[in-house]
């Protein structure tokens, strides 16, 4: 396969089987399976390596930063890898339109620091920013801390060049907020999953970098509690409230327990942890918005407890309990992690339904719920040995019956569908919808090339 790509990239672009096995996979097991890693450096190389492969009929597998959780990067021996990872580069940052230019491959982090020398930021904020990628945020409209003030990915994309599996350059780098000029054509490759094209570069919005951020870990009796403290955080901190997480009871016993040997900023108890984040123009200011929704919430019986973080470094403390997800491994060894979402009024009753449904079929297996509870995006996560996540079908099947039959509710909020949703995609697409989306593939795809088997069974 290599001599196929031999005349199109350079030696340093281009990874053979054995070495690419020594790489981390990320949180895709095959993702490393390839039969080879391309890493292209510019979109004209991106562009001849698609060429080559449509014209073979070889697979092409998009990867970022390998940070998804839905196996979208799984590869095989047949198919190709491309990395975005030698195309990093931040090409402009316009503090009075508010946007930055940049290469697919760089992260969220490395996009963040570089608007944060204008005083900005981008809306989007994920715990995997370190490692995630513009490309792979973008492919999988990645949502995140922030959604409910900033919006989903999608929201905050003003153009990307693409390049679709026959070759063509799709540049649609479009820098203006107002550009009524026909058919939206970036958002074709906005949550498509890398299975339409492979995005080069993109165009993103950027916003104020608050003064001050504050935060308070607050402790609620109950769901119901915990979402009228949301409307009283809303009303009062208005457009300042930046997030609203929630962890269960056994997420936060777990995650504190861990990071806080016994110094947890509050009790591990059977009340609902909250992270309240506003931003103001200074501590003071922030600390006293913060004060006042406690005191509200409280006086109403919404709020038990709380802390409000005293310095940054108790600031990253709260957050790390939320973010540092990966210990739910510790245990056994892997996990597996569900993202769904559940109308506001359905929550309680898919948790206990969920709760019924796994002290019956799974009883050994440990639940643990955290989320964006601020828009109704719940992570569902559960410890398990490597073995069963390889056999993860029957805890699929149980898990997804009880989100279907749940009304108002979606299979993936926010991390795609990939190889792992592909089955219970119908619940939220209807026939019409998805013979219509099989049909945009068949037209951009004809010899299914890109990404293969991820998102739509079959084309
Ligand atoms: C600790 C942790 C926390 C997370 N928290 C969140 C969260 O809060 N919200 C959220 O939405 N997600 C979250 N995720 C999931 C993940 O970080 C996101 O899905 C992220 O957008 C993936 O970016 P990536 O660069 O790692 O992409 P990858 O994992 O490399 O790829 C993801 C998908 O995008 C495609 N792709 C990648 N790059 C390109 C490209 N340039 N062109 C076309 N297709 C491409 C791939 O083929 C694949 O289908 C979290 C993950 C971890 C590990």
């Amino acid at each position: 396969m290599r001599q196929l790509f031999e005349d199109i990239c350079p030696p340093e672009a281009i990874v053979a089987p054995a070495q690419l096995r020594l790489r981390d996979p990320g949180y895709s097991a095959t993702s490393r399976d390839a039969g080879l890693l391309l890493r292209p450096d510019t979109t004209a190389m991106v562009a001849a390596i698609c060429r080559t492969a449509q014209a073979q009929g070889i697979g092409i597998v998009p990867q970022g930063g390998l940070t998804g959780l839905v196996d979208g990067t799984a590869t095989t021996a047949d198919q190709i890898a491309l990395s975005l990872e030698r195309m990093t580069a931040i090409l402009r940052v316009d503090p009075v339109q508010r946007i930055i230019v940049a290469e697919a491959g760089a992260t969220l982090q490395q996009v963040n620091d570089a608007a944060a020398r204008y005083g900005l930021m981008t809306g989007i904020d994920i715990p995997s920013r370190g490692n995630c990628t513009l490309g792979g945020i973008i492919s999988t409209n990645a949502g995140g801390i922030r959604v409910i003030r900033y919006g989903m990915t999608r929201d905050n994309v003003l153009g990307l060049t693409a390049v679709l599996p026959d070759g063509t350059v799709i540049e649609d780098m479009n820098t203006l907020l107002k550009n009524n000029t026909g058919y939206d054509l970036k958002q074709l490759f906005i949550g498509s999953e890398g299975t339409l094209g492979i995005v080069t570069a993109a165009v993103l919005r950027l916003y104020p970098r608050p003064d001050t951020t504050g935060v308070a870990l607050l402790s609620c009796p109950d769901l119901g509690a915990a979402q009228a403290l949301l409307a009283i955080a809303q009303r009062m901190a208005s457009g300042n409230l930046l997030s609203f997480e929630a962890m269960w009871p056994e997420y936060y016993a777990l995650t504190s327990g861990l990071l806080c040997k016994g110094h947890e900023p509050l009790p591990p108890d059977a009340a609902l942890k909250i992270i309240l984040e506003v931003a103001g123009k200074d501590s003071d200011a922030t600390e006293a918005l913060l004060l006042s929704i406690f005191e509200d919430a409280a006086e109403a019986g919404h709020v038990a407890d709380g802390v409000i973080a005293k310095s940054q470094t108790e600031q990253l403390a709260i957050w790390s309990i939320r973010e540092d997800t990966d210990l739910i491994a510790q245990p056994l060894g892997a996990f597996l992690s569900y993202d769904i979402s559940i109308e506001a009024n359905e929550i309680t009753g898919f948790l206990d339904r969920w709760d019924r449904a796994r002290a019956t079929h799974f009883p050994e297996l440990d639940s643990f719920v955290f989320g964006h509870l601020g828009d109704c995006n719940l992570h569902v996560c559960m410890a398990v040995s490597p073995d069963t996540k390889q056999n993860r079908g029957p805890i699929d099947d149980i898990f997804y019956d009880t989100v279907t039959s749940t009304p108002g509710s979606s299979i993936s909020a926010e991390h795609g569908i990939g190889l792992g949703k592909r089955k219970q995609l119908p619940h939220n697409r209807s026939p019409a919808s998805l013979a219509l989306m099989r049909q945009i593939k068949a037209t951009l795809d004809p010899k299914a090339i890109m990404n293969p088997g991820k998102l739509l069974a079959e084309i």
